[in-house]
């Protein structure tokens, strides 16, 4: 088992470069952004109780994430050669939660990889997505900026929270996507070749 959690500012290419290593590693793809838009368009009460948060770039709660993550867990954990945690976790509660949850099942959280991004080119590049991407907290600038400020004081923290554990790795993900997703493929096969000798 590999698990990874890809980290970042909003905007800062988690999903890009997730999609090019799960497919490299063979992972599972965890995003919860993504579950979440999935239950909102199936409108599911989970799913209507999201929009509110991510109308205003504001968290969803703990418990609700950390439930899909629970149910993610108990169907793939089995038949999966890892995950890829993509936009989570966003707090350092869903962290603890995260561990246990991996715990339980005698697995864990190898590394994290945190993508370093300015702040004006996360808002660049997420107003370019969102002329094309129909997603609304991607149009408007101040929804833009406060998950910027949502980030910074309460996802930044779960960098710290792996960092005391050795697993925290930061990148330039600022360039060309070959060159950070070879700089991200590097740090996973220093993690794997070590699993795999010790
Ligand atoms: N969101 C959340 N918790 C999560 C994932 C997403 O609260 O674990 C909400 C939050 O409102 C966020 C929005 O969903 O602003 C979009 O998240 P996503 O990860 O898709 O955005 P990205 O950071 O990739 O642009
Ligand atoms: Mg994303």
């Amino acid at each position: 088992m590999l698990n990874i959690i890809l980290f970042g500012p909003p905007g800062s290419g988690k999903g890009t470069q997730a999609a090019l290593l799960v497919a490299k590693y063979n992972l599972e793809h965890t995003s919860t952004g993504d579950l979440l838009r999935a239950e909102r368009a199936a409108k599911t009460p989970l799913g209507l109780q999201a929009d509110k948060y991510i109308k205003s770039g504001e968290l969803v709660p703990d418990g609700v994430v950390v439930g899909m993550i629970h149910n993610k867990l108990t169907e793939k954990a089995s038949e999966v050669q890892g995950f890829i945690f993509d936009g989570f976790p966003r707090t350092v509660a869903q962290a603890e939660a995260l561990d246990n949850l991996l715990a339980e099942r005698n697995l864990k959280i190898d590394l994290l990889l945190s993508l370093r991004v300015p702040e004006e080119e996360l808002v660049k590049r997420l107003l370019e997505r969102g002329a094309t991407s129909g997603r609304k907290d991607d149009r408007d600038e101040s929804i833009i900026r406060n998950r910027v400020v949502v980030y910074e004081t309460k996802t930044a923290p779960v960098a710290d929270y792996y960092a005391k554990q050795g697993k925290l790795v930061t990148i330039n993900g600022v360039g060309p996507l070959e060159v950070i997703n070879q700089a991200l493929c590097e740090e996973i096969d220093a993690v794997n070749t070590s699993t795999y000798s010790s």
